[in-house]
């Protein structure tokens, strides 16, 4: 029988490994500058946690989820996203009884059961970062500076910031009540999903990517245009602090996140060069969350992005990060001197050299041609003059050009290049 990975899944192999590696310890870098830790939750949590935490309205929970059933009889659910679990893990330690704001970030494997394209998946990673207890546009500010100098630290300057602002509780039912007064006429026309969505989750109608959906949303009130006072002042202070920060924006009224836990703040940054999966990271504010969690009322902000499409996206702009090259120095022995030169090998990697020799009992010859394969900076033969003196003659296999010294110089050579 021959075994295929799961559709909707990969198999990251090196050196794209490294590539991984290189964006992920970015990531981890710049979340550190800002003072965020590091959380680590479950693959899987109850299903009840999703259901509440994402919500019973949207898509992920309606169609997307692996739900499975334990040998307990409970029902679990591989994790569709990263919030809800850093919610529960939140609540359950007593973060919220610590100082605030608490600010954590997470990579994570994520799970939704789509239909496989470019850029969507089954299993997915996403990066991620959560902040609790500011209410402040300035911590939105902060969040939003994070992804920008992330993006700008990789390279890609022609990334698009996108804003909305979707309003609270306060504001959201007179809105809602516009909408739906606006989109009754054309119910008819709206694809099956926003029919559904018009009574349970009308705001997601504005981003339904259907053609006849978006022709009957145009003109259709949007939350931007019907914020409370508090709100409209939220929304002017960000915009402020962005342009203080000199980070450009395009406001997009039809950016939305359905539920009513989320509020005022929306994020998307887009590319054009995914195709139409161009959402890199989607984020905002979800004020209510905590308290629909269990929770005392807590003001929040995050974001989730998208691994393999940020790697798509830097792909399609020649920015991919070069995985690290290959050997430094790769010894090549005569085959009475193979123990001695592996040996030696040893003691360079104990003193923190990327070193190699032959593991294969290759004949001299075919270690050379190896060596030069595999683009090691340096060569070493280890023959009998080498183990009599301890002295070794080492190739730059750039140019040829060679260098004698003893092992101790060697080792002080090589470390030096590093
Ligand atoms: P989309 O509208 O593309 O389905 P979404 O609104 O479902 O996105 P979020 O739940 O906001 O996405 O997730 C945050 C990010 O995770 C997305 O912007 C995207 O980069 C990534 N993402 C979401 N679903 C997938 C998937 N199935 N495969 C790969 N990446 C994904
Ligand atoms: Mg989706």
């Amino acid at each position: 029988m021959n075994y295929t990975a799961p559709r909707g899944t990969k198999d990251v192999l090196p050196p794209d490994s490294q590539v991984w590696q290189k964006v992920e310890a970015k990531f981890r870098e710049l979340c550190e500058r800002f003072s965020y830790g590091e959380i680590r939750t479950p693959t899987f949590e109850q299903t009840e946690l999703f259901a509440r935490g994402v919500g019973d309205a949207t898509d992920v929970v309606r169609k997307e989820m692996y739900n499975f059933e334990d040998k307990g009889g409970r029902a679990m659910t591989l994790r569709p996203e990263g919030t809800a679990g850093v919610v529960r893990a939140y609540l359950e330690h007593g973060l919220a009884s610590l100082p605030s704001p608490q600010k954590l970030f997470y990579l994570i494997s994520a799970f939704r059961y789509e239909k496989m394209q470019k850029g969507r998946y089954r299993e997915f990673a996403q990066l991620g970062c959560e902040c609790f207890g500011s209410a402040e546009p300035s911590a939105d500010a902060e969040i939003i500076s994070l992804l920008w100098l992330f993006f700008s630290e990789l390279g890609m300057n022609d990334i698009s910031l996108q804003l909305n602002s979707i309003g609270c509780p306060d504001c959201r039912p007179a809105y809602l009540d516009q909408l739906r007064d606006y989109l009754r006429p054309h119910l008819g026309d709206l694809c099956e999903d926003c029919q559904k969505r018009f009574e349970i989750n009308p705001m997601r109608i504005l981003d339904c990517k259907q053609e006849a959906c978006q022709a009957i949303t145009q003109d259709a009130p949007a939350p931007l245009d019907t914020l409370c006072p508090s709100c409209q002042d939220h929304w002017e202070e960000l915009l402020r602090l962005l342009d203080f920060y000199a980070i450009p924006y395009t406001v997009n009224k039809r950016i939305v996140r359905g539920l009513d836990y989320y509020t005022r703040t929306v994020f998307e940054f887009i590319s054009d060069n995914v195709g139409s999966q161009g959402t890199i990271c989607g984020g905002g504010r979800y004020d209510g969350l905590v308290e629909e969690l269990g929770g005392q009322a807590t003001p929040a902000v995050g974001f989730a992005l998208g691994v393999e499409r940020l790697l798509l996206e830097l792909e399609a702009q020649d920015l991919l990060p070069q995985p690290d090259q290959e050997a430094q120095i790769f010894i090549a022995s005569f085959p009475a001197y193979q123990d001695q030169a592996s040996a030696f090998a040893y003691r360079l990697r104990s003193a923190g050299i990327h070193a190699e020799a032959d593991i294969l009992g290759r004949s001299f010859k075919a270690q050379l041609k190896h060596a030069n394969r595999m683009g090691a900076t340096y060569l070493m033969v280890f023959g009998e003059e080498e183990a009599a003196r301890m002295n070794a003659t080492i190739k730059r296999m750039a140019d040829g050009e060679e260098f004698e010294m003893s092992f101790d110089e060697l080792v002080q050579f090589l470390l030096q290049q590093l």
